[in-house]
């Protein structure tokens, strides 16, 4: 599937740069095109793959270049004032040639969470393709401001776009590790999960044509309905030289157990992929729609395995619109990834509310107390003094 990719702030930016060195890389041909967006200079200086002309730096005239400080409302004010300086950057993407926006930004911030929604909304206005969102919650431990910013970014959000994908930064978080530190490796699992989602269908020239091939529209279809989507991923080195293992070597390639083995190792990676950790974790059970994407060298690939892949997870989501296909790859594993969209059971977002109402209540009573407080100070006692003017 091709995409516009567009990063809105820091973390939208970096996210969409690594994406551009992961298609490089594989030649997954997802990348359509790229642009960051920013309020701050040197989060765009920062950039190492997005190319000059795609990076533009809004709100010159309110922050001259120094970024909106986690004020998130500012960041949608700015966003709505200089929607055209990006429409001038998406204006010189070949649109005929892209099958949809995805518009990535980190929730807990202010440049990309108050403009991520505004560009969104522009994009829906104007075109016809899917405009969706990758949004990043923040960790826990990033505080009250942060978590505020995230929800009321995500409930904008999602109803600005036609499906919001989302990452918790707060459950991939390595123990003992800072996310700050972390998020070289967040960012890696990010580019890894939506890589191979999107890149399903890609077939290149030259490449092996899947048995099943899932194609964009299969992806669209799973996205369309919108709401809130989730994926999961899990995989397995194989070797590539070897269809059937050491085992069909000592049987005497018996093509049966080389069958089963393949079917089971794709039907526990499926397991894995979903009982595993998501991109956002919830309850896979209520999910609307899924889509099971088995990505592998094509002779470590079956019918069989995905097709009960499938029926396995139609039964834990009790979805009747579960789709499922091969993404054949020259590389030396065999990865499920599967896309749960229309998620409904999410503790965790009902989590960041609660979160958030606590931290809009205390920020409120703060600035009522400090308010009060300046005037005790400034005042004299007595009223005795007058100011100057
Ligand atoms: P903005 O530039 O004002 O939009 O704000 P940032 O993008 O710097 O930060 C917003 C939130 O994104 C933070 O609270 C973090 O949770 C998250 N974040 C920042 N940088 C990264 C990153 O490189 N990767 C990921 N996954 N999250 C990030």
């Amino acid at each position: 599937m091709k995409l516009a990719m567009i990063g809105f702030g820091q973390a939208g930016g970096k996210i969409v740069d690594r994406f551009v060195q992961y298609d490089e890389r594989t030649g997954s041909g997802i990348v359509r095109a790229a642009i960051a967006v920013n309020t701050a200079k040197a989060d765009l200086m920062g950039l190492e793959n997005i190319e000059q002309e795609n990076r533009v730096l809004i709100g010159q005239s309110r922050v001259k270049g120094h970024g909106v400080g986690a004020d998130n409302e500012l960041g949608a004010e700015i966003a709505e004032e200089d929607v055209d300086e990006v429409q001038g950057a998406i204006d010189a993407i070949p649109t005929h040639e892209v099958d949809a926006f995805l518009v990535v930004a980190g929730m807990g911030g202010g440049t990309g969470s108050g403009g991520a929604p505004v560009l969104a909304k522009h994009l829906k206005r104007i075109y016809t393709i899917p405009v969706y969102g990758l949004g990043v919650l923040p960790g826990s431990d990033e505080g009250g401001i942060y978590t505020l910013n995230a929800a009321r970014s995500f409930q904008t959000f999602v109803r600005e776009v036609d499906n919001l994908l989302v990452f918790d930064n707060d459950s991939w978080r390595q123990a003992g590790e800072s996310v700050e530190g972390g998020y070289d490796d967040i960012n890696k699992e990010i580019v890894t999960r939506f890589g191979v989602l999107f890149g399903a269908g890609e077939v290149g020239e030259g490449d092996e044509v899947a048995e099943s091939v899932v194609d964009s529209s299969e992806i669209i279809n799973t996205l369309a309905g919108g709401g809130v989507s989730t994926v999961g991923y899990a995989s397995e080195g194989v070797d590539l030289d070897d269809g059937g293992g050491l085992l069909s070597r000592f049987t005497g390639s018996d093509e049966q157990v080389d069958t089963a083995h393949t079917t089971n190792r794709i039907t526990s990676l499926v397991r894995k992929a979903a009982l595993g950790r998501l991109t956002l974790p919830c309850e896979i059970e209520g999910a609307e729609r899924a889509l099971l994407v088995m990505s592998g060298p094509p002779k470590h690939l079956n019918r069989k395995g995905i097709e009960r892949g499938r029926k396995w997870l139609e039964e834990q989501t009790g979805s009747m619109e579960v789709r499922g296909g091969d993404f054949p790859v020259k590389e030396p594993q065999v990865a499920a990834c599967i896309l749960l969209s229309g998620v409904n059971d999410v503790p965790r977002i009902k989590e960041l509310q609660q979160v958030a109402i606590e931290a809009q209540d205390n920020i409120e009573s703060i600035r009522e107390e400090s308010e009060d407080n300046l005037e005790e100070l400034v005042e004299d006692d007595e009223d005795e003094l007058d100011p100057l003017f």
